[in-house]
């Protein structure tokens, strides 16, 4: 297995479309790292660079010690999964896993052992005979990771492979691929648009927005500490509130304006960047969990905020509700989204005022352009 490096990369294409722009990040060999982002953020353009799929318009991509921008797809020794399985109908499944071994030149007798291996490893054993329409979905992404195994490649890539999945199999086949690369040592690149994949799949996850990337750390550390108030909006589900507020300080700790209500904050939360300074805007992160019922936290201070909607899951509630000031969602900036709180239990109905505290650990701090206050 090897590592992967992009140094300074990027993609604009013929018509100027800027893709990917001076990215540069690093892959242990071994590791499994998720691109994440919305939609047209550049992740599936990053695989495609890796991959020899895409020219690269500027830096250099390196696969174990070797620079591959002039090398070939076929020579890089790298095995895509895509979303649409790709697997050739006509063939059995044994076919399929057999034909990039086929291509290479393998005997039958190397061709058959490395296929059956695979779906040994897969769960597909008896499945081998079938064709890609007499398998179910999740039967024939397993099918299309398989033909991606047998090549025993030095990098794996996938390009949303569970996509097409309903949402239960998604899980299932999440923690088998998980399983799997953890029990292979397969360095791994892996790329979806869905933050809980990501968090749940990556040793490391990078953020990308606008081909750039946000931030690449281990997720809790994503989740504890987010570089600005895009990657905290985008990640969690639903993601950090953010509110436009001024602070100012007082005796022994600060205040924040809240509409027509003030929370005190203690001097210990608030980021050494603003202490000494005088009154300033800032956007105010809250996690949902950072509401909690009154009393549910030490030094909590109360909020009373309007229920606009209430949402039923089960194991808790979404409070969606009307904010004492503006909001704010990175991701698209003409919205002012509601607060959302998520409480386990006995939350009022739409219509009624909820009555809540606001964890004062649980704040986050970021300038009016979003980078992050420590
Ligand atoms: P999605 O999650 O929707 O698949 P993505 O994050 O994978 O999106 P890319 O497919 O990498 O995004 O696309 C990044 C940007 O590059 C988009 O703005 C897209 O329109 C643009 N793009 C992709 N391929 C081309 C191309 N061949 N020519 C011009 N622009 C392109």
């Amino acid at each position: 297995m090897a590592a992967v490096a992009l140094e300074r990369v990027a993609k604009t294409f013929p018509d100027g479309t800027a893709a990917v722009r001076d990215l540069s990040l690093e892959v242990a060999d071994g590791e499994l790292v998720v691109l994440v982002g919305p939609s047209g953020c550049g992740k599936s353009t990053v695989l495609r660079l890796i991959a020899g799929l895409e020219a690269a318009t500027g830096g250099t991509v390196r696969i174990g010690d070797r620079p591959v921008n002039d090398t070939g797809p076929g020579e890089r020794d790298v095995a895509m999964v895509f979303q649409n399985y790709a697997l050739y109908p006509h063939m059995t499944v044994r076919g399929n896993l057999e034909f990039p071994l086929r291509m290479r030149g393998l005997g039958r007798a190397e061709r058959r052992r490395r296929a059956e291996e695979a779906a040994r490893l897969l769960g597909i054993t008896e499945l081998l005979e079938r064709r890609p329409k007499a398998l179910s979905g999740g039967q024939r992404q397993r099918a299309a990771m398989g033909r991606a195994l047998v090549r025993e490649p030095a990098v794996f890539l996938m390009d949303e492979p569970l996509s097409n999945l309903d949402a239960k199999l998604r899980v299932r086949i999440r923690a088998e691929i998980a399983a799997l690369q953890r029990r292979l040592g397969a360095t791994t690149i892996y790329v979806t648009h869905d933050q809980a994949e990501a968090m749940t799949l990556g040793h490391r996850v990078a953020v990308l927005r606008d081909g750039v990337v946000q931030q690449m750390d281990a997720p809790d550390r994503l989740y504890a500490a987010p570089s600005n108030a895009f990657v905290a909006a985008f990640l969690g589900s639903p993601g950090m509130n953010l509110l436009r507020t001024r602070i100012h300080p007082e005796a022994g700790g600060w205040r924040a304006e809240l509409g027509a209500q003030e929370v005190t904050l203690p001097v210990e939360v608030v980021p050494a960047a603003l202490a000494g300074g005088g009154p300033q805007e800032v956007l105010l992160g809250v996690r949902p969990e950072g509401f909690v019922v009154p009393g549910g936290v030490e030094g909590g201070e109360r909020l009373r905020l309007p229920v606009r909607m209430r949402e039923f899951l089960g194991h808790e509630i979404l409070l969606y509700l009307e904010p004492p000031v503006s909001t704010v969602d990175p991701e698209s900036p003409d919205t002012a989204p509601p607060l959302v709180a998520r409480l386990e239990k006995g939350a009022p109905q739409p219509g009624e005022v909820a009555d809540l505290a606001l964890d004062p650990g649980a704040l986050h701090f970021f300038a009016p352009d979003g980078a992050r206050l420590d």
